[in-house]
């Protein structure tokens, strides 16, 4: 099995109910999380219990992806837990020491040099353009391939970095109609040309700014990739 849940589409808040960004990938019979935004634990439990997490990557350290690892934290204290891989920058590192210090998580910083095997899969980073280091991550399974973006403007290094892959799950924040030149962000419409420059089979359009129109971010997509999807949160897809 290789597929991914959306626990939370959204930055840099939520909609009511919602979550920021956050995915359950299941790797085999393997749980790992990538990001952990707020209120993704609470709807990682409508898919399993928080000690069956086997591995987390966080993308990067702002806190609409990962201040739910901070709150796994508090509730994995005391569990006689084998300490869970956490692969994470090392940046900005006041968050970094938050996660390093908590003898639930083993750290494992990530840079463009490593190659993790994990669970049969192989996992690269790619550094992307955002306000503090962040990475794009590629995960090989069984001869198919996934790419998260994580925050970035638009980048064709992305769309080289996710080439051929079977499914891009992109940072995709804003309508075309609230972007402006300078968001940390792509407009839909440049996460639809990097979708269709990277070949990828499916494009999923995730990040939503709770303020935007879905439909108009749909639309602006579909002009460059036609099957683009925006993530639904609790939706299997299968990589
Ligand atoms: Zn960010």
């Amino acid at each position: 099995m290789f597929e991914l849940t959306v626990l939370g589409k959204y930055g840099p808040y939520p909609k009511r109910g919602g979550a920021t960004t956050s995915y359950l990938l299941r790797i085999g019979d393997k749980n790992v999380v990538l990001d952990m935004g707020t209120g993704s634990l609470a709807h990682l439990q409508n898919l399993i219990s928080i000690t069956e997490i086997d591995a987390i990557i966080l993308t990067h350290l702002h806190h609409d992806h990962m201040v739910d690892a901070l709150i796994l934290r508090y509730a994995l204290t005391g569990k006689d837990m084998e300490p869970i891989p956490l692969y994470t920058p090392d940046t900005p590192s006041y968050e970094y020491n938050l996660l390093d210090h908590a003898p639930c998580f083993d750290t494992r910083p990530i840079t463009e040099s490593i190659k993790v095997n994990l669970f049969g899969a192989e996992i690269t980073f790619k550094g992307m353009i955002h306000l503090v280091v962040t990475y794009a991550v590629k995960i090989v399974y069984q001869g198919k391939i996934f790419v998260f973006s994580s925050d970035t403007v638009y980048s064709p290094e992305l769309s080289a970095f996710a080439e051929n892959c079977d499914l891009l799950l992109c940072d995709s924040a804003f309508p075309i109609s609230m972007w402006k030149q300078g968001t940390p962000h792509p407009s839909a419409v440049q996460a639809g040309v990097m979708g269709n420059d990277a070949h990828a089979k499916q494009l999923i359009l995730t990040h939503i700014n709770p303020e935007a129109d879905e439909k108009e971010i749909l639309k602006d997509a579909r002009n460059f990739f036609p099957k683009a999807e925006v993530a639904e949160e609790m939706k299997s897809y299968t990589i």
